[in-house]
């Protein structure tokens, strides 16, 4: 605003200027034709009737010189115009001269009548011209401010409206505690950035509250799991000591009481697996691995503790080369992983038998485990990978339902992929994807 207003200014008092000296060229030449032309004394008469064209103007004052320097006509014999000799000196060398002396515009032009050059000097005041040009100076400072007031309660208003919906996300933000995750910050229209981030922010914040609740939820079910062969072991050596046994009886009492322990130290070591990998997340493991031995290792392992279970391992055509079936990992992990599909299997099946196919897939080493068991349903199979989650299933048969998360999280670790597929009462396909060294 102050840049188009000191611009429009400076064009409105050069364009009253030079349209002044315009005027006030015509005037001077029209006057010295008359002065020329008629006696002093008529001149002066005719001048102070205001009469010629162009018309009169306001204080306006004639000097006419001739080329000898001798003054021919003065309309006004009381003026004395400052400088005068620099003005005729640079009149005659064919300038023409402008000026300002005091408030008067000063024109010096050179004018021919007959065959001789005069000078011709004259000076008015621009009345009418200062005046539009005051006002003008008036309007514009009066519209600058005003501008500048409005603009002010503009902005002051509008940035405030414009940051509101900020400031109130920073105050729902605020309100947000661990134990307040479910409150939401407002999204606004949900289309510009502040309704956007909003939205990113809400869903981050649904993420959090979903595992927080996961991570409830598991201390409930761990603790759960844990105090159920607790309490087994307190009941039994209570009901032990309530009179003398025989050997026999505290025999298989202990031995019962045993059992509770080795399932309390599977589910502790199982727990400690879980919290470990959880906490690693996905790994660079530097240890290079043979799939094929861990695969049947594990078999080994297995049948000596589950001489009922049929684990079939067939190798495809395609591998030729045993360093094909490195990857790199840990092996204890990927030991627990292959051992509890395989438990699964061989658990959830009349027949007790899983398939294990191993083959290598473009950069993956693949591992599909098949069996002919009872199969799981879809509605399973979307949660089956949450701790402690157990099928429908599954409920006849023991199990604590934290072996596939368990093997979900290994895989993870080791920047791999499994897929299950499943037909109820048909049988369970399990197929693993570990990233190959070579
Ligand atoms: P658990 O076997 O101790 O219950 P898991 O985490 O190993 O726990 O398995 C979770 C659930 O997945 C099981 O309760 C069962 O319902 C289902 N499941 C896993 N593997 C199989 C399978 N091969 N056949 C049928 N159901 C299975």
């Amino acid at each position: 605003m102050l840049i188009a207003s000191i611009a429009i200014y400076y064009f409105s008092a050069n364009f009253r200027r030079n349209d002044f000296y315009n005027l006030l060229r015509s005037r001077a030449v029209s006057v010295a034709k008359l002065v020329l032309d008629s006696y002093e004394y008529n001149a002066n008469l005719i001048l102070r009737s205001g009469t010629g064209y162009p018309a009169k103007l306001p204080d306006e004052k004639f000097i006419i010189l001739n080329y000898h320097n001798d003054t021919l006509f003065t309309s006004d014999r009381y003026w004395e115009l400052k400088e005068m000799d620099a003005i005729v000196g640079q009149v005659k060398s064919n300038k023409e001269v402008f000026g300002k002396q005091d408030e008067y515009e000063v024109l010096g032009t050179s004018h021919t009548t007959g065959a001789y050059p005069f000078v011709v000097i004259g000076a008015a005041i621009d009345k009418d011209g200062l005046l539009h040009l005051k006002k003008l100076r008036i309007i514009l400072v009066a519209v600058c401010l005003i501008s500048l007031i409005s603009f002010f309660i503009a902005g002051w208003f509008y940035s405030g409206r414009a940051l509101k919906p900020i400031s109130d996300v920073v105050k729902k933000v605020e309100e947000i505690s661990i134990t307040s995750l479910n409150l939401r910050v407002p999204e606004g229209n949900g289309v510009d950035e502040i309704g956007r981030l909003a939205r990113t922010f809400n869903r981050m914040l649904e993420r959090m509250e979903t595992s927080f609740a996961m991570q409830k939820n598991f201390i409930a079910n761990a603790s759960h799991e844990l105090r159920t062969p607790l309490t087994s072991i307190n009941g039994q050596l209570e009901v032990l000591m309530m009179k003398d046994r025989s050997t026999d009886e505290y025999k298989s009492a202990l031995g019962s009481v045993l059992e509770d322990i080795k399932s309390l130290i599977d589910l502790s070591n199982r727990l400690l697996l879980i919290a470990r990998t959880s906490a690693e997340g996905p790994a660079n493991y530097s240890n290079k691995i043979r799939i094929d031995e861990i695969l049947w290792q594990t078999r080994e392992e297995m049948k000596r503790f589950h001489a009922s279970y049929h684990i079939n391992i067939s190798l495809d055509n395609s591998l030729t080369d045993s360093e094909q079936m490195i990857v790199a990992g840990d092996e204890h992990l990927l030991k627990t992983a292959v051992t509890n599909i395989i438990e699964n299997a061989c658990k959830y099946s009349h027949d007790h038998t899983v398939d294990i196919k191993f083959r290598r897939a473009d950069k993956w080493v693949e591992m599909v485990f098949d069996d002919r068991g009872i199969g799981i349903s879809e509605e399973d199979i979307k949660k089956i990978f949450e701790p402690f989650y157990r099928g429908t299933n599954a409920i006849s048969i023991p199990g604590i339902g934290i072996g596939l998360s368990l093997v979900n999280q290994i895989v993870k670790n080791h920047n791999g992929t499994i897929n299950i597929s499943s037909k109820v009462g048909k049988g369970t396909r399990i197929t693993l994807l570990i990233p190959a060294i070579t």
